[in-house]
């Protein structure tokens, strides 16, 4: 709330956002801006190791998608466009390294799609693809209980089956792989909250709102 100032001086100092604001509807001079908390980092992710690198041999990964180590249960401030280009340039490094010695990509079947059929229900995925938004961020979110991630585990659970289901039937799109994709690591986001005993940074349960002396690490293992 900046209304406590002249209107001429929060147009002058915020000239951008005032105009944006006004868009909106919102006039900034007159009263309260409202805020609402929002996603801002995925905090957790693919192991790596110095060189970028997976246990997936050939995989190497950057950036937000990965757990290197960095951040621990918070992400530590501004550090994240840094992490991106030192461990792409870890990557970059050791992809050259090892091209070489690089086993050649498995073959790979030709495509088989006589089995399966055009969808004409593809409502379908888009009601699950908010369905998962939804729960994720009312059950998943900032503050969580073990009977919200549970309610989100059963939800997961249903819509896996309804998304194999329908991806043995239909003719796959990129909108199905990535549903597929959302519900696994939602999955892996649910199982590793449920599996943690304790709140630690921005890992807030408030079945166990004390933090353990000792961190435990809630890393998933295959
Ligand atoms: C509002 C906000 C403010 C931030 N402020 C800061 C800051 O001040 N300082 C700081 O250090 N960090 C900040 N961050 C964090 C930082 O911006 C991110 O951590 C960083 O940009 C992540 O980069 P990335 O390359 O790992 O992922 P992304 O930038 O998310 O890149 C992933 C890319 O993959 C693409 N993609 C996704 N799915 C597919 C697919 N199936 N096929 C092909 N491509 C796909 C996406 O389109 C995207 O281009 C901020 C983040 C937000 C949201």
């Amino acid at each position: 709330d900046i209304s406590h100032q002249p209107p001429e001086f929060v147009r002058q100092h915020f000239p951008t956002i005032h105009e944006k604001l006004l868009g909106l509807g919102i006039d900034m001079t007159k009263g309260p801006i409202p805020v609402v908390p929002a996603q801002h980092y995925t905090c957790g992710g693919i192991k790596i190791g110095l060189d970028a690198k997976t246990d997936l041999p050939g995989l190497w990964a950057a950036g937000e998608c990965t757990e290197s180590g960095l951040h621990g249960a918070n992400r530590l401030a501004s550090n994240s466009l840094l992490e991106c280009f030192v461990f792409g340039e870890a990557a970059a490094k050791n992809i050259l390294e090892c091209w070489d010695t690089l086993d050649d990509p498995p073959a790979i079947l030709a495509w088989d799609e006589s089995r399966v059929t055009d969808s004409d229900e593809e409502v379908v995925i888009k009601q699950n693809w908010t369905e998962i938004r939804r729960f994720m961020w009312n059950y998943v979110g900032i503050v969580r209980t073990t009977k919200r991630l549970e309610r989100a585990a059963h939800r997961i659970r249903l819509l896996r089956e309804e998304v194999e289901d329908y991806y043995g039937h239909f003719r796959v799109t990129t909108d199905l792989i990535e549903l597929r994709n959302l519900l696994e690591c939602a999955n892996l986001i649910v199982q590793s909250a449920l599996s943690r005993k304790e709140s630690r940074g921005l890992h807030f349960i408030t079945d166990y709102p004390v933090t353990d002396p000792v961190a435990r690490d809630t890393v998933l293992i295959p």
